[in-house]
């Protein structure tokens, strides 16, 4: 069998990880089974780990920050292992596609093309490693002279959810590595696969031993142990609202770390009467179906112009229904598995309960069967009112809810309707409308006639309940480090004592 054709198949038996520890792999901890959400197959076993491991892999990240043989490297030096990254996951991309999609039930052609983002993230996070620069006060007068430096904050805990189990990884590791500091990962405990792998391959990189470890396990324990480890100098966080709080309290009981939370999102969708109304349903179409809408990002509210509504609805909900649902491992699927039985559960619930409260269902409504594993077909609902749960949870699936509005200002009011800040999109030709709508819709991430689009080079976060702090790009780098001011005096003290 080629390797093309062993990409395509499922394992004959599932892989077994160990969990990695100072530049190695470990293992002999009991083992978590994960069954491909596609098709009910057992693909992986990684390890339970316990917290005596996590507390092994905090001392590993804290002797490496303090040997000082990462942090204290030039940045020339730890962009030439970014890019050495860079090119190994250019090698290894189509495996690691493989096994996110094994382990999450998204479609490998969109799982690919995540690792090239991923790719790309490491060759921005290089740039970034060089550039990265403090700052000078050349106006505190001749006596004294002032320098601002950024200095990287330490270990870092990075925890991950499920649903872009690399991708998300991507976005911010090679920031945290291009700043200087070292790391503890705690990726889902249903998809930790890729974690894992990203360690290989960052040795191979020639990244010094003890900068990045994996510990793989439940939120409850290994997580909650990473938040309140009293040795952990900074938490990315990177999942739901609800463990965000958690994490919070957590930081503020232990040690006061630095937090970074990139949490859930209900993203508006806002489409004008003068935009071109097949781009804007492509776009919606795309914003909440792609990633079966389990994506923090998904356009989950479509707030349409009354004098176009009945128009764009019926063009969207046409091509909602040509999406192309099915098996993950097949080169035509577009949209795949949902990732968990419980997330299975949650859409389909709130699907009710749209039905319930009186939203016409237009397209989709129901789970898909297609004999083994879960697939929600994608669902617009017409005639929603802002105080439907429809119009206010995040579903984390492909379940588009749509309201009218009359004026701008009403459409700006329905868009900041929300506890989240994390994207919002904006269709419109009069370019006035678009940046006035641009301004005033508080998110994180703005898209005018686009949706999703993007690079690491942009920086990634939210405002209000959506998150504290940016990652990617220069800001992602600069994220990960504290600032230091120092003052130098110039010639001779001025005395006090007289
Ligand atoms: P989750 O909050 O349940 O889990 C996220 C991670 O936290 C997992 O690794 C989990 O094991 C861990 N965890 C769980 N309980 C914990 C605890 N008490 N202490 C510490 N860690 C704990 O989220 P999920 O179900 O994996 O992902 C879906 C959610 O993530 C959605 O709400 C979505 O909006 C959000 N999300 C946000 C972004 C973003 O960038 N803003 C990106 C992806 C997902």
């Amino acid at each position: 069998m080629d390797q093309r054709t062993t990409l395509h198949s499922l394992p004959q038996a599932p892989r077994e990880f160990g969990f990695w520890l100072d530049g190695a792999w470990e293992g002999g901890r009991p083992l978590f089974e994960r069954a491909s959400p596609g098709h009910g197959v057992a693909v992986t076993l990684t390890p339970k780990c316990t917290v005596a491991d996590l507390d092994a892999a905090v001392a590993a990240a804290r002797r490496a920050f303090e040997d000082r043989g990462w942090a204290g490297l030039s940045g020339a030096e730890r962009a030439a292992v970014l890019l050495r990254a860079a090119e190994i996951l250019r090698r290894r991309r189509d495996e690691i596609a493989y096994w996110e999609v094994l382990e999450n039930g998204k479609p490998i052609a969109q799982a690919r093309g995540e690792i090239d983002h991923c790719i790309a993230c490491f060759e921005v996070g290089a740039g970034a490693a060089r550039l990265l620069h403090g700052d000078s006060f050349n106006s505190l007068g001749d006596g004294l002279f002032g320098m601002v430096l950024r200095e990287p904050v330490g270990v870092v805990g990075l925890i991950t959810p499920w649903n872009f189990p690399f991708l998300i990884l991507c976005e911010r590791v090679p920031f945290i590595l291009a700043s200087g500091c070292t790391m503890v990962v705690k990726p889902s405990e249903v998809t930790s696969a890729t974690s894992l792998m990203l360690g290989e391959v960052l040795a191979e990189a020639g990244l010094p031993k003890g900068v990045y470890n994996v510990v793989t396990g439940s939120g409850r324990t290994i997580g909650q142990a990473l938040t309140e480890h009293p040795d952990v100098d900074m938490l990315s966080f990177t999942g739901s609202t609800g463990v965000g709080r958690s994490v919070v309290h957590a930081a503020a009981d232990s040690n006061f770390k630095k937090l970074g939370l990139e949490l859930g999102g209900k993203n508006p969708i806002i489409v004008f009467a003068d935009a071109d109304l097949e781009d804007a349903a492509d776009g919606a179409a795309f914003g909440i179906s792609f990633n079966t809408g389990q994506c923090c990002v998904s356009s989950s509210r479509l707030i349409v112009d009354r004098r176009v509504a009945a128009e764009f609805e019926a063009i969207l909900a046409a091509k909602m229904k040509r999406i192309v649902v099915g098996d993950p491992l097949d080169e035509a699927t577009q949209v795949g598995a949902i990732t968990t039985d419980a997330q299975n559960q949650t859409i389909l619930s709130y699907i009710d309960k749209g039905k319930a409260e009186g939203a016409k269902v237009l397209t989709g409504g129901a789970a898909i069967e297609l004999g083994r594993g879960s697939y929600i077909a994608p669902t617009l609902f017409s005639g929603v009112t802002p105080d439907m749960a429809i119009a206010r949870d995040e579903i984390f699936g492909p379940v588009l809810s749509s309201f009218t509005f009359n004026t701008t200002d009403e459409a700006i009011r329905l868009a900041n309707d929300t506890v989240y800040g994390l994207a919002a999109s904006v269709w419109s030709k009069n370019i006035d409308t678009a940046l006035t709508v641009s301004r005033r819709v508080r998110a994180g991430r703005f898209w005018v006639n686009c949706i999703m689009a993007g690079g690491p080079e942009m920086p990634l976060g939210g405002f209000k309940q959506s998150g504290w702090g940016r990652e990617a790009g220069v800001y992602g780098v600069e994220e990960y480090t504290q600032v230091k001011s120092v003052h130098v005096e110039i010639g001779k003290r001025s005395h006090w004592i007289k």
